[in-house]
C-alpha cells in the first residue's frame, strides 16, 4: 500500500490547478449568473487532455488512470463545480459508454471528435417519470428496416441542448423489462431529435441541463451501442465508473469550500482577533479537513480498484455517498464561517453552497447509493 501520489500525478494536479485558477476562476460568477457554458474553453481543455482523460491514445485520448481522472475532476471542482460536472459527464458518461461498449467502427467514428473537444458528449437515461427507477423509462426504439425509430423524451440531460453526440437509452422490447432496454448513439442535428426545455437551476448553472425530445427520430441500425437488450445493464457499469467521478467532484468542491473558509477565518476579525482564533471555528476547520481526507481516500481506493480491473459497484457507491454528503457539510460550514458575507455573491461561499446539492442527487441520489451498498452487503 502506497498513499503517495507519483511525481507525474503531482505535476498533473499542479497543471490542472494552474489552468483552473487562470482560465476558469476569473469567470466563475459571470458564467453562473448567465447560465453560460463556455464552449470557448473546450480547445484548451482538450490541449490539456481533459476531454479524453481515460481513453486510449489510438483515439486521441490521454490514456490516464482512474486515479488521475479523479485528480483532474477534483481540481476543476475546487474552482468551479459546474465546469467539473460538465467535464465529468462528457468523459465519464457519454464518451465512456462509447469506449466501453462501442464496436471498433463506432469508436473510430465518435471518440476522436469527443476527445479533441470538437463536440461535447451527452448521456440520456433519466426521464420525467423515470429517475431513480430509470428502468421504468417510456422512450422507445422500434426497428424499421435498417433504422431504429426513437420516440420519447429525456429529462435533466447534461449538455442536452449543446451536446454534439448523445448516448440515449430506449426500450426495444417492453416484455423483457430492464433486459429490453438498448443504447443508441445519436448525433445532434439528426432529424426528429431536438432540445426541449433548458432548466434554470439552483446551482451548477454554467453546466447546461436540458430536456431532449425524440419524435420519429430515425437512427441507422449501426448506431445501436452494445448488444440489443444490454443497454440498461451496460448503464450500471458506466455508472460504477461515473460515480467515482462524482465522488472526486465532491472532494474537489469540499476542498474549495474548506480553503475559502480557512482563508476567510484568518482575515476576518471580531472581538479583537481573527475568528480563526475561536475554538468553535477551529473545530469546524479540523472536522472538514479530516472528512475531506477520508472522502479522498475512499474515492482513490475505488479508482485504484477500477484501474486494476475490479468491479467497483460497492466501492463507487460508498465513495460517492460519503464524499457527496461531507461536501454538503463543508459547503454549509463555509457559509457559516463567512457569516453574512457567506450569504452574498461577493464571496465564493454561497456558490459552493448552491452547487453542492447536486452531488447528493446526480448519478443516483444518496438514498439510491445506500440501497446499492446494502444490496451488495446482503448479496442481493
Ligand atoms: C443538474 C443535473 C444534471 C443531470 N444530468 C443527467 C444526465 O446527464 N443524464 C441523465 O440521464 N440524468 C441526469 N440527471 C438526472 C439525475 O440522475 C436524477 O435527477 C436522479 O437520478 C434522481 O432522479 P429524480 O430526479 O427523478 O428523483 P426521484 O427518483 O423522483 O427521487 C425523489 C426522491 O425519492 C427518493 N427515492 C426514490 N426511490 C427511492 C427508493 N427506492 N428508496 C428510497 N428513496 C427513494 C430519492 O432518493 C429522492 O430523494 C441530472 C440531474 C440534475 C439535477
Amino acid at each position: 500500500m502506497d498513499f503517495r501520489p507519483t511525481e507525474q500525478q503531482e505535476l498533473l494536479r499542479r497543471t490542472v490547478r494552474e489552468f483552473a485558477e487562470a482560465e476558469i476562476r476569473p469567470h466563475v460568477m459571470e458564467w453562473d449568473e448567465s447560465q453560460h457554458f463556455p464552449m470557448e474553453l473546450l480547445p484548451k481543455l482538450a490541449d490539456l487532455g481533459l476531454m479524453g482523460i481515460q481513453f486510449p491514445e489510438e483515439y486521441g485520448g490521454s490514456a490516464m488512470s482512474a486515479v488521475e481522472y479523479c485528480i483532474c475532476i477534483e481540481e476543476l471542482a475546487r474552482v468551479c463545480p459546474a465546469i467539473a460536472l460538465s467535464i465529468a459527464a462528457h468523459n465519464g458518461l457519454c464518451t465512456s459508454h462509447i469506449a466501453m461498449f462501442g464496436n471498433e467502427a463506432q469508436k473510430n467514428r465518435f471518440l476522436p471528435r469527443l476527445v479533441r473537444g470538437e463536440v461535447l458528449g451527452a448521456w440520456g437515461l433519466t426521464e420525467a417519470g423515470a429517475g431513480s427507477d430509470a428502468a421504468s423509462m417510456r422512450t422507445t426504439a422500434a426497428r424499421q428496416g435498417q433504422c431504429w425509430v426513437l420516440n420519447g423524451s429525456k429529462s435533466f440531460i447534461t449538455h442536452g441542448s449543446i451536446g454534439g453526440v448523445m448516448v440515449v437509452m430506449a426500450v426495444t422490447d417492453r416484455t423483457k423489462g430492464h433486459r429490453g432496454i438498448s443504447a443508441f448513439v445519436v448525433e445532434h442535428g439528426t432529424p426528429g431529435m431536438r432540445a426541449g426545455k433548458k432548466e434554470s437551476k439552483l446551482g451548477m448553472r454554467a453546466s447546461d441541463t436540458s430536456e431532449v425530445v425524440f419524435e420519429d427520430c430515425r437512427v441507422p441500425a449501426e448506431q445501436l451501442l452494445g448488444q440489443e437488450g444490454q443497454g440498461f445493464i451496460n448503464t450500471l457499469q458506466v455508472l460504477d465508473a461515473g460515480r467515482i467521478g462524482i465522488a472526486a467532484l465532491s472532494v474537489g468542491l469540499a476542498q474549495g469550500a474548506y480553503e475559502a473558509a480557512l482563508g476567510y477565518s484568518k482575515e476576518r476579525r471580531q472581538f479583537g482577533q481573527p475568528i480563526a482564533a475561536f475554538q468553535a471555528i477551529q473545530w469546524k476547520l479540523a472536522d472538514n479537513a479530516t472528512r475531506i481526507e477520508a472522502a479522498r481516500l475512499l474515492t482513490y481506493r475505488a479508482a485504484y480498484l477500477k484501474d486494476r480491473g475490479a468491479r467497483t459497484t460497492r466501492e463507487s457507491s460508498m465513495a460517492k455517498l460519503f464524499a457527496s454528503e461531507i461536501a454538503v457539510k463543508a459547503a454549509d460550514d463555509c457559509v457559516q464561517i463567512h457569516g453574512g458575507y457567506g450569504f452574498v455573491k461577493d464571496y465564493p461561499a454561497e456558490k459552493y453552497f448552491r452547487d453542492v446539492k447536486l452531488v447528493t442527487i446526480g448519478e443516483g441520489t444518496s438514498e439510491i447509493q445506500r440501497l446499492v451498498i446494502a444490496r451488495q452487503l446482503l448479496g442481493q
